[in-house]
């Protein structure tokens, strides 16, 4: 690998500004200000199986990549599984030593290590198929053809920083990109998704995602070749290439605005940020925005916020008044609305340990499932202090 020949911007000793922006952190503020305000609060994360496949995926082709075999017999076949089943049961086993030191998870998917598999074996083909190596199982793989892909590779997992700080993007990949005699002819940033695939072309925010990557790059690297920049998604083994113009400007003036303040970003509730925003607990807005109908109610999952009435820890059975809001920042009222729910897993064991701890506040109860008159709340949910955040605790 030739990570030599990239400036990678100031790194250790530098002094980095207090906050950049990443594609990431650009994203999370244009859904909603106050999401990103949160996320920066040193909160609590919440961690699911989506992420602890993605990084063992990443993790798995880091080090694959950067395992040296070039004294090894080139026309060694056989290796190549092995190799990758041992490194992805190791990246398997540190994720999930995190996950389950991670107070807010879902459920724990077994099964979700064969997703993993076949997520970082069609990444190692769609390597080799850059290289030129094509319509080839990976136990036929040569180390010969292994070496082919190394040299390649310019550089995997690292971190670019503008030299004035304010920027910053992690890349996945960084490729040459060769023509037809594998002469030389550019750089490729690859970035590794392990997600869902577009079913056309790519999203606006991952194709301004891949953009920041190559115009980051180009930014601190004056001299560079052409580059072009690609998604890989893995799950159906498709390159997506982000083509546009360059959005240096808009993201110096993006992180302008994203400066953290004492008090809390506006709000801008709606049915796609709110949807899966893992900050609800903390935020006033979203429980304004149902009870004023600028935020549907949806039959089958809700979140609430709630008194606790009865709780049988034995049985996993809870019974909850709903609160209301009677304020902007968060004071609640009581409704005349309550409701029973079965307990089970993650969110008994968390209204449990509120009990122990003493705790009598009102509670967030985030993806209660509907079922008649009845609730159910499993893996999928979770129980939380209600506790809006309306100065900044950083
Ligand atoms: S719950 Fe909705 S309004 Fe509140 S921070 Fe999240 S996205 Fe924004």
């Amino acid at each position: 690998m030739e990570a030599e020949r990239i400036n990678w911007g100031p790194s250790n000793g530098y002094e980095i500004q207090d906050y950049q922006l990443s594609p990431s952190s650009w994203n999370r503020y244009e859904e909603c200000p106050r999401k990103y305000w949160l996320s920066r609060q040193g909160l609590p994360k919440k961690i699911g199986m989506p992420i602890v496949i993605g990084n063992a995926v990443h993790n798995s082709v880091e080090e694959i990549c950067n395992i040296e075999i070039s004294d090894r017999n080139p026309s060694e076949k056989d290796w190549l599984p092995k190799l990758s089943s041992e490194i992805l049961s190791n990246h398997w086993q540190l994720q999930k030593d995190i996950f389950f030191a991670t107070s807010r998870r879902s459920g724990w998917k077994k099964k979700s290590y064969t997703k993993a598999k076949e997520g970082l074996d069609k990444a190692l083909l769609m390597l080799l198929s850059q290289a030129k190596i094509t319509d080839i199982d990976l136990p036929e793989i040569t180390i010969g053809m292994w070496n082919k892909v190394r040299d390649i590779i310019l550089a995997n997992e690292g971190t670019l920083n503008s030299e004035c700080g304010k920027l910053m993007g992690r890349l996945d990949l960084l490729l040459k990109d060769v023509d037809e005699q594998d002469n030389e002819i550019g750089w490729i940033v690859v970035d590794l998704k392990t997600g869902r695939p577009p079913k056309d072309s790519l999203s606006k925010t991952v194709n301004r995602q891949l953009r920041f990557y190559r115009d980051l790059l180009i930014l601190i690297n004056p001299n560079h070749p052409p580059i072009r920049t690609e998604g890989w998604y893995t799950s159906n083994q498709t390159m997506h290439e982000a083509t546009g113009s360059s959005v240096t400007e808009d993201a110096f003036g993006a992180w302008q605005s994203i400066e953290l303040t004492e008090n809390p970003f506006q709000a801008t509730p709606n049915e796609f940020s709110c949807g899966f925003c893992e900050w609800k607990a903390w935020c006033p807005k979203w429980l304004l925005a149902i009870h004023d109908d600028t935020l549907k109610r949806h039959k089958t999952f809700n979140d609430e916020v709630v008194t606790l009435i009865n709780f049988d820890e034995e049985v996993g059975m809870a019974s909850f008044k709903i609160m209301v809001p009677d304020g902007i920042d968060g004071e609640l009222r009581d409704s005349e609305k309550s409701f029973g729910a079965f307990l089970s897993n993650q969110p008994l064991d968390q209204l449990r340990e509120l009990q122990n701890n003493g705790y009598e506040g009102p509670l967030f109860l985030g993806s209660t499932r509907i079922d008649g008159e009845i609730r159910h709340m499993g893996d999928w949910s979770e129980i939380l202090p209600w506790n809006p955040l309306i100065k900044s605790i950083r």
